[in-house]
């Protein structure tokens, strides 16, 4: 249906630095639709150094939350007044909360990871050993629901302190151990393959994560959170070898719902997540993983 915007449209948003490319108001204003909500979904450029100032205008404003995305969600945590303990544990804020001028940090990757993978009949988890390429803040997000679920992580990072800190982490607090894997170096078999490194994301999509020889001989699934291009190189490489994989925009979907569902308090299930998927759906349907 067609919204307008009234003296009572409430506003949410995303906020990143660069933003435009972001597909989050799409997305999300195909679901207010859905929803019959008067509300608007707007993209804001934040700037690092303008991070404050844009927190005190939620409170100033009344916006019912925001999304952060790069370069801003592990800058968040100092200025918000409560977070939940993934966003503590992880670090890092994908989705704040406004409730009633009490700021609430939380995130919504790790959940929306799993439950895109579970969507594309990924893998279980329990008892399995993944692969995860890359150490920034979605691989942090990822690494904590795979060990969550019961699934042993091998981190592997260009730079290996961050892998080794991250394996670190995640054995300390997550129930599943985890440990660290040279970059391209042998990890061992593996049912699962996660990118969440930038290397194959627009517009250098020529790039590939290092892989360990032979580590698709075994047909392990692999999940690439990039969604732009939709198939990487690593997806390609992964499908010729005859693996299932799957691009990330389910997990773009998946973790759009569930902050949605945090700012309206209605449960996920009411979240119109196949209009939210609809809505990110590449315009050719023969080209969707
Ligand atoms: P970060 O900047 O926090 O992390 C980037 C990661 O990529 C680091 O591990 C970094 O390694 C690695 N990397 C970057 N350049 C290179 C390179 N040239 N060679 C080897 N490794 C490299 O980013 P995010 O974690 O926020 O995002 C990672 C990816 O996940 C992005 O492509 C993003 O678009 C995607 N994403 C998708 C989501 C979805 O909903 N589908 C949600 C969130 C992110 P190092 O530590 O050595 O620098």
């Amino acid at each position: 249906m067609t919204r307008s915007i009234s003296g009572r449209t409430r506003v949410v948003g995303v906020w990143g630095h660069p933003v435009g490319h972001s597909r989050s108001p799409v997305m999300h204003n195909a679901a207010l639709s859905a929803l019959n909500l008067n509300w608007v979904y707007a993209a804001f450029d934040v700037p690092p150094a303008r991070l404050a100032d844009a927190v005190a205008g939620v409170r100033g404003l009344g916006l019912v939350g925001v999304n952060v995305t790069v370069p801003l969600k592990e800058l968040l945590s100092p200025l918000l007044d409560t977070l939940s303990d993934e966003a503590r544990r992880i670090g890092a804020v994908n989705t704040i909360v406004n409730i009633d001028g009490v700021l609430h940090g939380d995130s919504t990757d790790g959940e929306g990871f799993l439950r895109a993978l579970a969507a594309v009949g990924g893998p279980s988890l329990a008892g399995r050993r993944a692969l995860l390429l890359g150490a920034g803040g979605s691989a942090r997000a990822v690494a904590f629901a795979l060990s969550g679920e019961g699934c042993e992580v091998v981190v592997a990072n260009r730079t290996w302190g961050k892998a080794q800190a991250l394996a670190e982490a995640v054995s300390r607090e997550g129930r599943g151990c985890a440990s660290a894997a040279g970059w391209g170096e042998d990890a061992g078999r593996v049912d699962l393959i996660v990118n969440a490194t930038s290397l194959g994301l627009a517009p250098h999509p020529n790039a590939m994560p290092a892989l360990p020889s032979r580590v698709l001989d075994t047909r392990p699934f692999v999940y690439d959170l990039i969604y732009n291009p939709l198939e990487t190189r690593l997806l390609q490489a992964a499908r010729h070898a005859g693996c299932l994989v799957s691009n990330g925009l389910g997990m773009l979907a998946w973790q759009g719902a569930l902050s949605l569902a945090l700012w309206t308090g209605r449960p996920l299930s009411e979240m119109p997540v196949a209009a939210m998927r609809e809505a990110i759906s590449p315009l050719a349907p023969e080209h969707a993983l």
